[in-house]
């Protein structure tokens, strides 16, 4: 069976929960593989407007079944308050829909305290992390010095993990951020509390999802955040702690032999980004105010403003690349609809050369945009459904993101609802 991720282009936030959402309709299973409760994906349907942190975004869809991968920093506290509010707004979570693998490690509660004190310690110098805990959590897992979800299900195990986790924790927060420890007492508790809650959920989803496909089931591979935020492939150390990238898909969700013969790359007609680290072609000013509010361009865990300039081909060429992407949704449209003329960042000019590949981190400092612009369309597209009924310099800047960053574009966004969407 052949198998579907939807993905980000760009530095996130590019719409992939609105896509995810739509496309549901045509898949049975939904995973996410990668990343934390540091996601916001937003999804506007029937029940109302969510923002969806660790959920996958399946979870509206009567019949879809959800699973958190073994990639996911699964943060128990903050998926048990996603889980309670989403079920207060009427949709049913069971462990028939949501499944959580045995094999996805727990973020602890002093990896959100780690964030909090790293980024205070750098204080200008600071990454501009959410303070979810997902980098001391992500590079706790790879010391091997967190716990499996699956150990919850064996409490005296779980005890002495905890334990030799605590002594070694304690040796870092308090003697060298002055930071209080934590006891055992604590600990058991919030393992108590939380773990005892999402323990229905567990299970082998790698199993799960071999059945899945061997059944003839489609699946739908989510991620979170975008290409330029991977950590081996994005603008380090300004990244994530994880690999967005499609290519992380099989292995994040407990299916390393799935095949993904579909990549739908998200990309927004715009840039945004949030955090710190270079954004070439980021606005200042009235400009870039303008543009924040017609897209409202605000965070959707932190409220954070977000940066934003025009479309960047220079660094969604290489997201398409690095992705992989076989087709593109390009979201957003709509929000350019006030401007005369249509900003795009075709090269960069870096060292007095202009370039049009995009460059080593360590470099991307330096360069500056080289924007032209398109002719603008300066009407209201949020009612169109059809690509024939776009106005003619829409459907041109859309062709024209498609030749530069040579992949082909399926569907254009034009508002946040599920049907504000045109199929090509
Ligand atoms: P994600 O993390 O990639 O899912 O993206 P976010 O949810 O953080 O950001 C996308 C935002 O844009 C959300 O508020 C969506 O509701 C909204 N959105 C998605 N597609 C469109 C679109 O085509 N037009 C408009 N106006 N808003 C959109």
């Amino acid at each position: 069976m052949s198998h579907c991720a939807i993905v980000g282009i760009n530095w996130g936030d590019e719409g992939k929960g609105r896509m995810v959402d739509l496309l549901t309709e045509h898949y049975d299973v939904v995973v996410r593989y990668q990343g934390g409760g540091n996601a916001g994906h937003t999804v506007v349907n029937e029940k109302g407007k969510f923002a969806l942190h660790l959920l996958p975004s399946g979870i509206f869809r009567e019949g879809v079944v959800n699973v958190l991968g073994n990639g996911v920093a699964l943060d128990c506290e903050n998926l048990w308050t996603e889980i309670q509010d989403i079920c207060a707004k009427g949709v049913a979570i069971t462990p028939e829909n949501l499944k959580i693998s045995d094999r996805a490690s727990l973020l602890l509660p002093w990896h959100r305290d780690l964030d909090a004190l790293e980024e205070a310690r750098l204080a200008d110098k600071k990454y501009g992390s959410t303070r979810q805990g997902i980098a001391p959590f992500y590079s706790d897992k790879f010391q091997k010095k967190t716990v499996m979800a699956g150990e919850l299900l064996y409490p005296e195990h779980l005890k002495a993990h905890l334990a030799d986790l605590l002594e070694w924790k304690n040796l870092t927060l308090t003697p060298v951020y002055g930071a209080e420890g934590y006891t055992m007492e604590q600990l058991l508790d919030w393992a108590a509390d939380f773990g005892e809650k999402i323990k229905p959920f567990i299970c082998d989803t790698g199993a799960f999802l071999r059945q899945a496909s061997a059944q003839g089931k489609r699946i739908l591979f989510e991620a979170q955040l975008g290409a330029l935020r991977d950590l081996d492939y994005g603008i380090y150390p300004y990244t994530t702690s994880s690999n967005p990238v499609a290519a992380y898909a099989p292995v994040g969700s407990g299916f390393p032999a799935a095949r993904i013969d579909q990549v739908i790359g998200v990309v927004k007609a715009y840039s945004s980004c949030v955090g710190e680290g270079p954004f070439t072609c980021e606005w200042f000013g009235e400009e870039a105010e303008r543009l924040r509010q017609a897209g409202a361009e605000y965070g959707a865990k932190t409220g954070r403003p977000r940066r934003v300039g025009p479309i960047d081909i220079v660094a969604t060429r290489y997201g398409v690349e690095t992705q992989a992407a076989t087709s593109i949704a390009l979201t957003k449209l709509d929000v350019l609809s006030y401007m005369e003329k249509i900003p795009v960042c075709t090269r960069y000019e870096l060292n007095g050369e202009e370039i049009d590949f995009f460059p080593f981190p360590a470099v991307l400092p330096e360069a500056k945009p080289v924007v032209e612009y398109l002719p603008g369309w300066q009407c209201d597209i949020s009612g169109v459904r059809t690509w024939e009924d776009l106005p003619e310099n829409a459907r041109k800047y859309v062709e024209y993101v498609e030749r530069s960053i040579g992949c082909p574009i399926g569907y254009v966004s034009v508002g946040p609802e599920r049907d504000a969407i045109i199929l090509r």
